[in-house]
């Protein structure tokens, strides 16, 4: 079932979004070549705490880290660690915050430094698909037709789209149903109602769609080592649209 917000339940999750929005502003000049995927992890646990919430990720299915920390050819569930980033490293950070029980969820890909021009255009498209996505929703839609809308968009740019992860709904739990993924059929899939929550998250890769997954049993990487990007905010389905919770 997909659940429909109330107010007081809307109002806890705008501000779970905005501590999510603010902690990703908070880390992005911190994203610089000489700097550890984990120092940025340790950056975002201490900020999600001073506003009173808790990191959504860390223990989530044993997840070890409070962020997501995916660079390069990694695609999402990049674990924190001692890695340096390098000058021409596109890096994605998806972050997600609990407060009073309720979730806000969002993924950004920035540059380390200057990237290249294939880098540059692979963020640029899949920020666009992500925003090509959120366009279509609004009471009435489809869920259905936020896939369609991501692909159609993604495709025409020659880009991978991923599959095999999918972006939400958002509550009292991080992924709640319904599955929102990156491809569809207009007109198909669960109506979207004023109150829903959900998290659109286009994968796209510059390569190939394929993936695979590292030893670690998280780290999900494309399989032609091709950059790929991840571009997510939370959403509230509203009568002619929608808002943004995970502003930024
Ligand atoms: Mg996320
Ligand atoms: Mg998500």
């Amino acid at each position: 079932m997909i659940e429909i917000k109330s107010k007081r339940e809307i109002e806890l999750l705008k501000i779970a979004g905005d501590i999510t929005g603010q902690t990703h502003l908070y880390l992005k000049p911190y994203i610089k070549p000489g700097i550890t995927t984990k120092e940025l992890d340790k950056l975002a646990y201490d900020f999600i705490l001073e506003h009173d919430a808790t990191p959504s990720f860390l223990g989530y299915d044993g997840f070890p880290a409070s962020i997501c920390a995916s660079v390069n050819e990694e695609v999402v569930h990049g674990i924190p660690d001692n890695r340096r980033l390098v000058e021409g490293d596109i890096i994605s950070i998806d972050i997600g915050a609990c407060y009073k029980g309720y979730h806000g969820d969002s993924a950004w890909t920035y540059t380390v430094g200057k990237v290249d021009k294939n880098k540059q255009y692979l963020m640029e498209h899949t920020e666009k698909a992500l925003f090509e996505g959120l366009s279509v929703i609004k009471e009435g839609a489809h869920v259905g037709d936020i896939g369609y809308a991501v692909e159609t968009y993604a495709l025409k740019h020659r880009l991978g789209v991923v599959k095999e992860l999918v972006g939400h709904g958002v509550g009292r739990d991080v992924h709640e149903e319904p599955d929102v993924p990156n491809y569809g059929i207009k007109g198909t899939g669960p109506i979207l109602k004023a109150g829903m929550v959900l998290a659109v998250e286009p994968m796209l890769n510059l390569g190939t769609a394929d993936i695979g997954i590292l030893e670690n049993d998280w780290t999900i990487v494309t399989l032609d080592d091709e950059p790929s990007a991840h571009f997510e905010h939370t959403v509230l389905v509203e009568k002619d649209g929608y808002t943004i919770l995970t502003k930024r």
